[in-house]
C-alpha cells in the first residue's frame, strides 16, 4: 500500500489554517441591475449560508468550480459540495461557484455587456485561474459552451494561452468526453478529490508562461488526461481506426481513485440556500462504487470498488451538519444505500435522535431486494409521502439479462410493507428499450404495475415511470443498439394505453431527449462541431423537454454531414471505441463476458458477499472492496475495514441480523456456507488473477 493511500487526503498539502473573510459579498452595483430584469434573481446572489469568503488577494490559485445547469440542480449535488469544501480548506486557493444562467440572465449579461460570474464575489469567469466543469449528463454540453463564451473564454482549447483559465472537467460522463474533448484542455477521470487537489498544486507551481508546459505536467497526474495528447483516426467508412498517444508509453489514462473514502474529510460546512432547490437537506454520503453489476448501469462499472465509509462517524456528523443548517431533512447517498451494510444500526441509531426533532431520514436509491422491515420502519417513523422503487424491467427474463436480482413476489411483498406502514402513493422506475425486449416485457411491466396497485388494496396512486435505455460507455451493453424515437414512442403509446385502462399512472421521457443523450453518449470527437453550431444556432439546457429545440439540432446535424442515427448503431465487438483510452479500471475483456451471460440469462454474483469475479477493479493490495459490516450481515466476511465495535454494539448479539436473500454463501472451496454463521476464514479471501485487457 502507498502511503499517500493512506495519508488524510490533506495531509501535508497545506498545513497553514484557512482564513475566511467574515464580511457579506459585495455585489458590484452593474450586477445588481440585473437582479430585478430576471426571475427568480436568488439563483445569482450567492449569499447562503456556509458560502467561503476569502480574500482573493491572499490566495495563489482561484478555482471557480462549475456547473452547467442551474442553481436549483447545481447546488443540490453533493459532488460540487465535497470539492467545494475541500479545496476551500487550503490557505492558497480559492474556491467558488458558477451556474449557468437561466436564459433571461444569459439575455441580461449579453445585454449589458458584463461576463458570467462567480457567487461569491462576482468575480468575471476569465480572470479565475481554473475552471472546473461537473459533467453529470450529455444534455448540459451547450451550456458549457454558453458559460465559457459569457464567461469570456475562448472555447477550443487550442486557442486559449497562458492568460486564460485552465479549463478542466470531471464526472461520470468524463468517461467518453470525447464529443466535448475539443473544448477541455484536461479532464478528470474517477474520484477527483486527490486529482483536483493536484492540478491546483501544478498550477500554483507553474511559472505561467507555457500552457504546453502546465498540459504537460497535467498529463502526469494520475486520473488527468489531456485530450491534446491523443489524436483519434478514423477508417474511410467512419469507424474509429485508433486513438493516437502523443506519448507511446502512456497509451491509456486509468481513473483516480481514492482507496478509502474514509481518508476524505466529511463535509465541513453545509451550504443552506436561500431558495428552494430540488434536493433541500442535509446530504451524506455513505458509500461510493457498487458491485450489484446491473449490465445497463455505467456508474456501477467506473466507480467500483466498492468502498464503505465507517458508520460511526457518520452519524456524529449528520447531527453536526443538521444542527448548523437547521435542515430537518437528511439524506443518506449512494448508488444502493439499502446495501450499505451497516444501514440498519446506522438507521435505528439515526432515528432514536432524529425522530423526536421531526428530522426525516431518505435512502433515495434502494433496490427492491435490499428493503426490508427493519429499513422500512424506522425510515416511516418521520415522513410517509410517496415512496419510489426502481423494478426497471417487467418480467423475470428481462431483470436476468440485465441483472436485477430481485423477484416479482419481492417487489409485491415489498410494496405490501410499504404501504401497510402508512405511505399513501408509489413511483415505479422502469427502462424501455433494453436489449432483448420484446412487447410481453412492456405488458410484464403493466401486469407487475397493476400488482403493486392490488398490493395496496388499489386504494394508493402508483405509477410507472419509464426512461428509455441508452447504452453507456464502460457497461457491458455499450455495444448494444439503441431504439428510434419512432420505437421509443411507438412502445410509450402501448404503455400509455395499457396503464391507462387499469388507472394506473404514467410518466415518460422524451424520446428526443433519450435519442440526443445517446448520440453524445457514445460518440467521438467529431461530435464537437456539431455541439459548437448547436450552441451558436441557439440550443441551451437541451435536457429540458419544454426548452430542447429539435429543429435546431437538426439543422446542426446537417450542417456538419454528421448521421445522428449512426452513433445509435450496434457495435461490433472488436471496433475500436471513442473511449478505449479512458480506462475505468473494470476490463474490456469482462464486459465482453458479461455481455455474453447477459444474453445467457445468467446473473453474476455480488464480489461483496459471494466471490470476486475479477472485473479488474481491484488490485488487492492499496484498492479492493472495503465493507464495514460485523461478520455475517451481509452474509460475507468483510473484505476491507475492520468489523466495527460501534456496529456491533448497535445491534444486540442475540438480534438476527437481517440477511435479507443472502442466506446462503459459495466459499472459495465452493462450498455452500450458512451467511450467519460462517466464520471469516481464508477460503472466503480472493483468488488473485489479473483480468485480461
Ligand atoms: S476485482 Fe473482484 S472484488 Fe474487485 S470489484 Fe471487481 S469483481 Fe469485485
Amino acid at each position: 500500500m502507498r502511503a499517500s493511500d493512506r495519508a488524510p487526503i490533506l495531509l501535508a498539502r497545506d498545513p497553514r489554517p484557512h482564513r475566511y473573510v467574515r464580511t457579506p459579498p459585495r455585489v458590484a452595483v452593474e450586477y445588481q441591475e440585473l437582479f430585478r430584469l430576471v426571475d427568480k434573481p436568488g439563483r445569482y446572489l450567492g449569499n447562503e449560508r456556509g458560502a467561503v469568503r476569502k480574500d482573493p488577494s491572499a490566495v495563489r490559485v482561484r478555482f471557480a468550480l462549475a456547473f452547467p445547469e442551474v442553481y436549483e440542480i447545481a447546488q443540490s449535488h453533493l459532488g460540487l459540495q465535497i470539492l467545494y469544501d475541500l479545496l476551500n480548506r487550503r490557505a492558497d486557493v480559492y474556491c467558488e461557484r458558477v451556474y449557468a444562467p437561466w436564459l433571461d440572465m444569459e439575455a441580461e449579461l449579453r445585454r449589458h455587456g458584463l461576463r458570467l460570474a462567480s457567487l461569491e464575489t462576482f468575480t468575471p469567469l476569465d480572470r479565475f485561474h481554473i475552471v472546473g466543469f461537473s459533467l453529470q449528463y450529455e444534455l448540459t454540453y451547450t451550456n458549457i459552451l454558453a458559460m465559457l463564451d459569457l464567461g469570456g473564454i475562448p472555447l477550443l482549447a487550442s486557442e486559449r494561452d497562458a492568460r486564460h483559465p485552465l479549463v478542466i472537467a470531471g464526472g461520470p460522463c468524463a468517461f467518453n468526453s470525447e464529443p466535448i474533448a475539443p473544448f477541455l484542455d484536461a479532464v478528470v477521470l474517477g474520484d477527483g478529490e486527490d486529482a483536483v487537489l493536484d492540478v491546483a498544486d501544478a498550477y500554483r507551481d507553474w511559472d505561467r508562461r507555457d500552457r504546453a508546459e502546465l498540459l504537460a505536467r497535467l498529463a502526469t497526474i494520475d486520473g488527468v488526461y489531456v485530450p491534446a495528447h491523443f489524436t483519434p483516426e478514423y477508417h474511410s467508412d467512419g469507424r474509429l481506426a485508433a486513438i493516437v498517444p502523443r506519448d507511446p508509453a502512456r497509451p491509456t489514462v486509468r481513473k483516480r481513485i481514492v482507496a478509502d473514502l474514509n481518508r476524505v474529510p466529511l463535509l465541513g460546512r453545509q451550504l443552506v440556500p436561500t431558495m428552494d432547490i430540488v434536493h433541500d437537506r442535509v446530504a451524506l454520503e455513505v458509500m461510493r462504487g457498487c458491485v450489484k453489476g446491473c449490465r445497463f448501469c455505467q456508474a456501477g462499472y467506473i466507480y467500483r470498488p466498492l468502498r464503505e465509509r465507517d458508520p460511526q462517524p457518520l452519524l456524529a456528523h449528520t447531527e453536526k451538519l443538521l444542527k448548523e443548517s437547521g435542515y430537518d431533512a437528511v439524506s443518506l447517498l449512494s448508488l444502493t444505500t439499502g446495501d450499505y451494510s451497516c444501514i440498519n444500526p446506522l438507521l435505528a441509531e439515526l432515528m432514536t435522535k432524529l425522530a423526536p426533532q421531526r428530522i426525516a431520514v431518505s435512502l433515495p436509491s434502494t433496490r427492491v431486494d435490499a428493503l426490508d422491515d427493519h429499513l422500512l420502519t424506522e425510515i416511516k417513523r418521520v415522513r410517509k409521502t410517496g415512496f419510489t422503487l426502481a423494478p426497471e424491467a417487467g418480467t423475470q427474463r428481462l431483470r436476468d439479462v440485465i441483472q436485477k436480482e430481485y423477484r416479482e413476489d419481492e417487489l409485491i411483498q415489498a410494496a405490501e410493507l410499504i404501504f401497510g406502514l402508512g405511505w399513501r402513493s408509489l413511483k415505479l422506475y422502469f427502462m424501455l428499450g433494453l436489449p432483448t425486449e420484446t412487447e410481453e416485457d412492456l405488458r410484464g411491466l403493466v401486469a407487475l404495475t397493476h400488482g403493486v396497485s392490488a398490493a395496496g388494496g388499489h386504494r394508493h396512486p402508483v405509477t410507472a415511470s419509464v426512461s428509455t435505455f441508452v447504452p453507456k460507455p464502460h457497461t457491458p451493453f455499450q455495444w448494444a443498439p439503441q431504439i428510434t424515437v419512432a420505437e421509443t414512442e411507438a412502445r410509450q403509446s402501448l404503455l400509455r394505453r395499457e396503464l391507462k385502462r387499469r388507472r394506473l399512472g404514467f410518466k415518460w421521457h422524451d424520446a428526443r431527449l433519450s435519442y440526443l443523450e445517446g448520440v453524445f453518449s457514445r460518440g467521438d470527437r467529431r461530435l464537437a462541431a456539431v455541439l459548437l453550431t448547436a450552441f451558436r444556432l441557439g440550443c441551451r439546457f437541451d435536457g429540458w423537454s419544454d426548452q430542447c429545440r429539435w429543429d435546431l439540432w437538426q439543422r446542426a446535424f446537417a450542417d456538419n454531414d454528421v448521421d445522428p442515427d449512426w452513433y445509435h448503431r450496434r457495435r461490433v465487438l472488436d471496433e475500436v471505441l471513442p473511449w478505449d483510452h479512458l480506462d475505468s479500471g473494470v476490463a474490456k475483456s469482462y464486459l465482453q463476458r458479461e455481455l455474453a451471460v447477459a444474453f445467457a440469462r445468467t446473473l453474476t454474483p455480488d464480489c461483496s458477499i459471494e466471490r470476486c469475479t475479477y472485473c479488474g477493479a481491484c488490485d488487492f493490495t492499496s484498492v479492493r472492496n472495503v465493507t464495514f459490516h460485523p461478520h455475517g450481515a451481509k452474509g460475507s466476511v468483510s473484505h476491507g475495514g475492520t468489523v466495527d465495535p460501534w456496529a456491533r454494539a448497535a445491534m444486540p448479539a442475540d438480534t438476527a441480523w437481517p440477511t435479507r436473500n443472502w442466506t446462503r454463501l459459495v466459499d472459495g472451496g465452493r462450498r455452500s456456507v450458512d451467511a450467519r454463521t460462517a466464520e471469516p476464514s481464508s477460503a472466503l479471501s480472493h483468488r488473485h488473477r489479473a483480468p485480461s485487457k
